[in-house]
């Protein structure tokens, strides 16, 4: 059926430049000319190419960059920025970024990157997200009786200890923003304005959205949430909230450590237990039968950058006790 239709519409496009082919054979030369003008202009209106770790620094070039830049996302949406692997027609796509934009913290896959991007030698400017912020560490869990020696020895390399969750606040998400302008200004700084029009334009939402979520959660502030995978610290620390994370370390918890859990949720009351389709919700879930409680679902890394936080904090706000 899909290729009935390509082929009618095939066979229409060639008829009709046969067509009109037909008919301009009078005003060849001026034509020729005026193709030729184009292809350049096009050229040289080509919108950058700004490839990103995670989808919300996507919505941010977008919004500083307007019909001035194209984004790649590395990571897409669905899959596990921790331990995510690009196919190779992924890798030639990223490869022909103008800029790229990093966390900057705590994901393995930008260093393979800004490697990449060096020994290509292809002046692809790099611009770290995480300059200019507070990062903060993610949660100490305590592994009693595990040999210390050993787990360094092993996963010395994939453990960060820095959070690198850094968008899901929307103060660090100014940050971000100035970062990214300060990359497009260096890479294009004709359109210095426009951009610096946007980028005004997007902060000022942003500042608008920082402060319906402190309407909403106003009342909250000592509340404890349980989250399957640590991606909304930076959000806690900014709304004055606790996050207990379930999944430790990159891993699913034990039994003890689930036990240590079930203990902590009933003695704080809490009766939620926030996950995001990225990761299994297997532990979440038999954790939210122990509590007698619930699984529910928030995206940290949508799209619609403030739509989305908006709907996160009408679910926590919701939920908190
Ligand atoms: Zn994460």
């Amino acid at each position: 059926m899909k290729l009935k239709i390509i082929t009618i519409l095939v066979l229409l496009i060639v008829g009709l430049s046969i067509f009109v082919s037909g008919c301009t054979d009078s005003g060849d030369s001026r034509d020729n000319e005026n193709t030729g003008q184009e292809a350049e202009m096009s050229e040289t209106d080509e919108p950058i190419l700004v490839a990103v770790s995670v989808v919300p620094q996507a919505e941010f070039v977008e919004k500083v960059g307007g019909d001035k830049v194209k984004t790649v996302v590395i990571i897409p949406p669905g899959a596990d920025p921790h331990t995510y692997e690009l196919s190779p027609k992924e890798v030639q796509e990223i490869s022909k970024a103008s800029m790229l934009v990093t966390v900057g913290v705590g994901m393995p896959f930008e260093e393979v990157w800004i490697n990449k991007f060096e020994t290509m030698n292809s002046g692809t400017l790099i611009v770290n997200c995480s300059k200019g912020l507070e990062l903060r560490e993610l949660e100490e869990h305590d592994h009693e009786e595990e040999e210390e020696g050993e787990r360094d020895e092993e996963s010395d390399e994939d453990h960060e200890e820095l959070d690198p969750h850094i968008w899901t606040s929307p103060a660090n998400a100014k940050i971000m923003v100035e970062d990214i302008y300060e990359g497009l200004v260096k890479l294009d700084p004709e359109n210095e304005a426009y951009y610096a029009q946007n980028k005004d334009a997007y902060l000022e939402e942003l500042d608008a959205l920082d402060e319906r979520i402190r309407e909403k959660l106003e009342g909250s502030e000592g509340s404890n949430f349980l989250v399957y995978h640590p991606s909304w610290g930076y959000f806690a620390e900014d709304y004055g909230l606790n996050m207990i994370s379930v999944e430790i370390e990159g891993k699913e918890p034990s039994a003890q450590d689930l036990a240590k859990l079930v203990d902590l949720a009933k003695e704080k009351n809490v009766k939620v237990i926030f996950v995001q389709s990225q990761f299994s919700t297997r532990s979440a879930e038999v954790l939210a039968q122990e509590i007698g409680g619930e699984v529910v679902a928030v995206d940290p890394i949508a799209k619609d950058y403030i739509t989305n936080m908006d709907n996160v904090s009408d679910i926590f706000a919701r939920n908190l006790v």
